[in-house]
């Protein structure tokens, strides 16, 4: 798997977390991501996946490892749901301050739902105006084709 930079960021708590400098109640490992359960979690049995390398945002994630942490989503909510009786999952990835990112080394939420839970969700949408739709398919469209598929960094 490539790396496009240090492995490790000496300041990063996940960071620490996965080189074990810092104890987490571990679901699963592999030898790129680690499972642990979150200590301030939304519901119990909040799970988040940490990459082993750090990197900072999604956006930053070689292909190859974003894959990996992927792979491990079904199984991880199979046994969450199993194990909490959760009535649902959302599976969240926050990047950036604006989104609610505190941590600055990407991970995954598995969150389990209950149908009766006092999470706020679902988030306030809005509509299109005009050919605003079409320019930002346009936007990202032009964005994708000067970023090829499996350029990594
Ligand atoms: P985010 O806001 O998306 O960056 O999520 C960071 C998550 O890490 C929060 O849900 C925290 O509760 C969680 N967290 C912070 N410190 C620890 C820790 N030492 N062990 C497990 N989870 C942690
Ligand atoms: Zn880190």
């Amino acid at each position: 798997m490539s790396q496009s930079h240090a492995p490790h960021d000496p300041h990063c708590i996940f960071c620490k977390i996965v080189q074990g400098q810092i104890p987490s109640t571990r679901v699963l490992e592999t030898e790129h991501a680690v499972a642990l359960l979150d200590i301030h979690p939304v519901n119990p049995g909040h799970v988040l996946i940490v990459t082993r390398d750090h990197h900072a945002h999604l956006a930053d994630v070689p292909d190859s490892l974003a894959a990996h942490a992927a792979s491990l989503l079904p199984r991880l909510c199979r046994a969450i749901r199993a194990a909490t009786g959760a009535d649902g999952l959302n599976v969240i990835v926050n990047n950036g301050r604006a989104a609610g990112q505190t941590i600055d080394h990407v991970h995954w939420h598995i969150i389990p739902r209950f149908d009766d839970d006092s999470v706020n969700w679902p988030w306030p949408q809005g509509q299109y105006v005009g050919d605003e739709l079409a320019q930002l398919q346009a936007r990202i469209a032009t964005e994708l084709e000067s970023d090829a598929v499996g350029e990594e960094g």
